[in-house]
């Protein structure tokens, strides 16, 4: 009834805006069907098995392109395979993280993930392989439910109870009165770090992703937190393949290989009983010096 008393000619652009609308949702219906295949890029029905190989990758930040943030570096990591990058702060851990993530193109050189080239697969596709359990978990506002779900929209209640409890996590959020509907984040109740460390380990369970990334936490958490949050992190990663940014020496001697990064390149590669005997390396030093015992 809005348009009575409008003009005919009103009438008719109202008419035909309604008509556009249309159109528009129609065409949002239409890219919501659309299957992975037909989007710009290759997606599998399967997901990506998890080989990764950086080869000779160069890359400079936009803006400080005359400065190489790694140079050359080549990585490789077998599907399944757990590895630690290790090495000084600035050394270009995290700018290898977000390649792979593909917030940045390399300059030279290639990542290659099960025998392609990274870039020809379907961004969302492609991102859907990933997980990833960040430094700082950052929940925004609204329910422990909602928080979850986020890695798979859509997921049933089953799902995201059972990836809370694989995750460690059903106990604490049981134990709130309005349970799985508690309010997190700015306007609702605030979690430990440990137990926010446990929200991001479920969303990564409900994802299922075949390349796992672990970003761990400089700081430590309490006690049991602690022990329940590596109980959790070593579900996740069974049979993916994950790539850890490793602080701790409790975290670096899972690891199947483990690659120390200076100055954007390998320096030293090896298992840490290999590293470690190598007395005058940089593992060694580190070892000395920065990593933290437990
Ligand atoms: P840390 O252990 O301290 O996290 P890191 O090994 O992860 O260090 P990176 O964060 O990859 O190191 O940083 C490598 C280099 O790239 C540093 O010199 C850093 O200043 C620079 N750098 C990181 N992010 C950017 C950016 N967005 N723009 C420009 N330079 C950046």
């Amino acid at each position: 009834t809005a348009f009575i008393g409008g003009s005919l000619a009103g009438l008719g652009e109202v008419f035909s805006q309604i008509q556009r609308a249309i159109g528009a949702s129609e065409r949002v219906i239409e890219i919501i069907n659309e299957t992975p295949e037909t989007r710009n890029g290759v997606a599998n029905k399967e997901k990506l098995k998890g080989d990764i190989i950086y080869d000779n990758v160069t890359f400079a930040y936009p803006g400080r392109k005359e400065i190489d943030i790694l140079k050359g570096l080549n990585l490789t990591i077998k599907e399944g395979q757990k590895i630690a990058l290790v090495g000084p702060s600035g050394a270009g851990k995290s700018t290898i993280i977000q390649l792979l993530m593909r917030f940045y193109n390399v300059d030279s050189g290639n990542i290659v993930i099960d025998n392609k080239t990274y870039t020809e697969y379907d961004l969302a596709y492609y991102r859907s392989n990933i997980g990833i359990v960040p430094q700082e978990v950052m929940l925004f506002g609204g329910s422990i439910k909602e928080n979850i779900e986020y890695a798979k929209p859509g997921a049933t209640e089953e799902e995201i109870k059972n990836a809370a409890e694989k995750a460690n996590a059903l106990e604490f959020i049981e134990n709130f009165p309005e349970k799985f509907d508690t309010l997190v984040g700015d306007r609702g109740i605030k979690l430990s770090g440990g137990q926010r460390q446990r929200i991001a380990i479920a969303r990564a369970i409900l994802k299922d992703p075949s390349i796992l990334i672990l970003d761990e936490a400089t700081s430590a958490l309490d006690a049991e937190s602690e022990v329940l949050v590596q109980e959790a992190l070593d579900k996740l990663m069974e049979g993916r393949t994950t790539i850890m940014i490793a602080h701790r020496l409790s975290t670096i001697r899972k690891a199947d290989n483990i690659f120390v990064i200076k100055n954007g390149n390998i320096v030293e590669s090896g298992t840490h009983e290999e590293l470690s005997t190598y007395d005058k390396g940089i593992y060694s030093h580190l070892l000395s010096l920065q990593f933290q015992a437990n």
